[in-house]
């Protein structure tokens, strides 16, 4: 999947990568002028030998240590640049080759390896081939100097224009890629919300049960809590005011908890609170709270002309064992079911009953 990570890792891979072949050309033009030394003497020199010691050193320090290769990319450049400048300059004043066309052909070397290699990294393309360039120029006394200024400017003139393009593409990548990544995030929230109420979903709940910190071990309670004869309040108000009720009773919820606790819109008119690191007695003292804190929201429920009360829920509570959530949520539904028995308005905690539970069941 791309995101702005992968986009800058693949980025600096590419670093890598040009800077393995960067150094893998200069071995290779190492290589060929030891070979050639085979048939003429004078070809391999001592800077010569030093580019392949150096080269194939620097590829061992990438491969273990180095991490960022723009800066180290620069320094290579620099001192294979002297190098081969160093190497020009004796083979130039050596007896067998003492002519114009060993300079350019040198340069043109030295320019091949950095239009391939270097074509992201202007300064080191200057440093890796202006060394070699002055040389030439020095060397050839200015006698030839037009060709040689053509010979540096043309790529130096087509690799800068080049970069220029290759800049705007990679900045205008980078942003859209940032865009895509920041509306992935933004969407993936949405897709755990739910729109009305602003409280997780159930792809919430499992979002935030997997990123639960797992560092000890901790007790966890269920809160299932349903409003209670909800089908008759829309029937009498309307959806609408239904809807309004919902999203009341919601923030009452989320208002009573602690901020760290999940809090869960389950279904239509049924939450689920998950109570974090808390023991039983703190459990049902919430469920009391929450329970309270709906009651006083006042919102007025008229079943018919002689029955008028107030919107109330339901608890159940229950233990999550073993990170278990499916048996709790069993657990916490049989609860709720004694609850609704029990008259409503009511909590009940799963498994058996407390005495401070008992007393705070509350009827209307
Ligand atoms: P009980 O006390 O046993 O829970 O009775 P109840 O009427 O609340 O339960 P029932 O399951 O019979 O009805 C639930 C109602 O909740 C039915 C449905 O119209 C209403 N409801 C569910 N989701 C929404 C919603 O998003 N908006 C509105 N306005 N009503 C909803
Ligand atoms: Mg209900
Ligand atoms: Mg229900």
């Amino acid at each position: 999947m791309i995101n702005i990570y992968s986009y800058d890792e693949l980025r600096k891979s590419k670093h890598r990568l040009s800077l393995l072949l960067f150094l893998l050309l200069n071995i290779a033009l190492s290589i060929f002028y030891v070979l050639n030394a085979l048939n003429n003497s004078a070809s391999a020199t001592l800077p010569s030998l030093i580019v392949a010691l150096f080269c194939g050193s620097a590829i061992i320090a990438c491969n273990f240590q180095l991490k960022s290769y723009a800066h180290e990319m620069n320094f290579f450049a620099l001192c294979i640049g002297m190098l081969w400048a160093w190497h020009i300059d004796i083979r130039f004043h050596s007896t067998a080759v003492n002519d114009s066309d060993f300079l350019l052909y040198s340069l043109m070397v030295i320019f091949f390896i950095s239009a391939i290699s270097l074509t992201d990294n202007f300064i080191a393309f200057c440093l890796h081939s202006l060394p070699s360039a002055l040389t030439v120029i020095v060397l050839d006394d200015f006698a030839h100097i037009l060709t040689l200024l053509f010979t540096i400017a043309l790529p130096l003139v087509s690799f800068s224009l080049h970069n220029l393009m290759q800049k705007r593409s990679e900045a205008f990548t980078s942003e859209l890629v940032r865009r895509l990544s920041e509306e992935r995030e933004k969407f993936s929230d949405l897709s755990m919300i739910d729109p009305l109420t602003g409280l997780y979903n159930r792809r919430g709940l499992h979002n935030r049960l997997n990123n639960l910190p797992g560092d000890r071990p901790v007790r966890h309670y269920i809160l299932l809590l349903d409003i209670d004869h909800f089908k008759a309040y829309n029937d009498n108000y309307g959806h609408t005011m239904g809807d309004s009720a919902l999203v009341a009773v919601a923030a009452a919820i989320r208002d009573t908890v602690r901020s760290r606790d999940i809090v869960v819109r389950y279904g239509g008119e049924e939450f689920l609170v998950m109570l974090i690191d808390v023991d039983e007695s703190i459990a049902i003292a919430c469920a009391e709270a929450v329970r309270q804190a709906v009651l006083d929201l006042k919102i007025p429920h008229k079943f018919n002309d002689k029955v008028s009360t107030n919107v109330t829920l339901s608890a159940g509570i229950a233990v999550m064992a073993d990170n278990d959530i499916e048996a709790s949520l069993r657990a916490a539904d049989t609860a709720l079911y004694l609850a609704k028995n029990r008259g409503r308005n009511s909590i009940e905690i799963a498994g058996y009953k407390t005495e401070q539970q008992m007393k705070l069941s509350a009827k209307t």
